[in-house]
């Protein structure tokens, strides 16, 4: 805490003034491109790897970035954060991040029954499914990126925004010893978005535009 708290002294004394101009527009009101969905995880920073600054992204983050299937109780919250980003925010795409070294998608490698009863492991049976067990824990949490991009086309509300005004779905992966980040093309396919791939994967996205 008393990191945070000088972190906090040092904005406020040093760095302010340099987002006075960024947040009296964004004191207005917030016009995010993207709802973010991520897993909690501390080393998960979009910011830094994704260069985007305040304003750019609604986010929500849970443990192993779930998406509850539609109607599930036990996800309420992450579902009403989806229908907002979609309803009242409009945004264009959503995008789930899934990353490397997960600690939930470690446990679903070992098996969902070897865990305790309890708030994580009901939380964690919307994860990557029973197939993961065994399976590496990278490519697992891979694999669970695409389980809940397949939840999140169940709501009616993407669903509805899909078809009427193209919102777009994408499945992201943050290499975190590697520091690079996945895109997911489909059929299995991952791709390293650098300068010759990442290219690439934009004009695809124009096109489907
Ligand atoms: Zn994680």
């Amino acid at each position: 805490m008393k990191k945070l708290i000088r972190g906090i002294i040092q904005f406020h004394e040093t760095k302010r003034q340099g987002y006075e101009d960024t947040f009296s527009k964004l004191a207005l009101g917030q016009k995010p491109d993207a709802l973010f969905i991520a897993c909690s995880d501390s080393r998960v920073a979009v910011n830094v790897f994704a260069s985007t600054d305040p304003g750019d992204l609604f986010v929500v983050r849970n443990v192993g970035n779930l998406v509850p299937p539609f109607g599930n109780p036990g996800g309420t919250g992450t579902a009403a954060a989806v229908d907002f980003a979609v309803d009242k925010l409009a945004v264009s795409d959503i995008i789930v991040c899934g990353h490397s070294d997960c600690g939930a998608m470690h446990a679903h490698c070992q098996g969902q029954d070897a865990l305790p009863e309890g708030s994580i492991k009901r939380w964690l049976e919307m994860g990557a499914g029973p197939e993961a067990k065994g399976m590496d824990v990278n490519e697992a949490s891979r694999r669970n990126v695409t389980v809940q991009l397949e939840h999140l086309k169940g709501y009616p509300a993407v669903g509805r925004a899909m078809r009427e005004r193209g919102l777009g779905l994408h499945g992201l992966w943050f290499d975190i010893r590697h520091l690079e980040v996945l895109y997911y093309e489909g059929t299995g396919k991952w791709t390293v978005l650098d300068g010759k791939d990442g290219e690439r994967v934009l004009k695809s996205l124009d096109q489907k535009k």
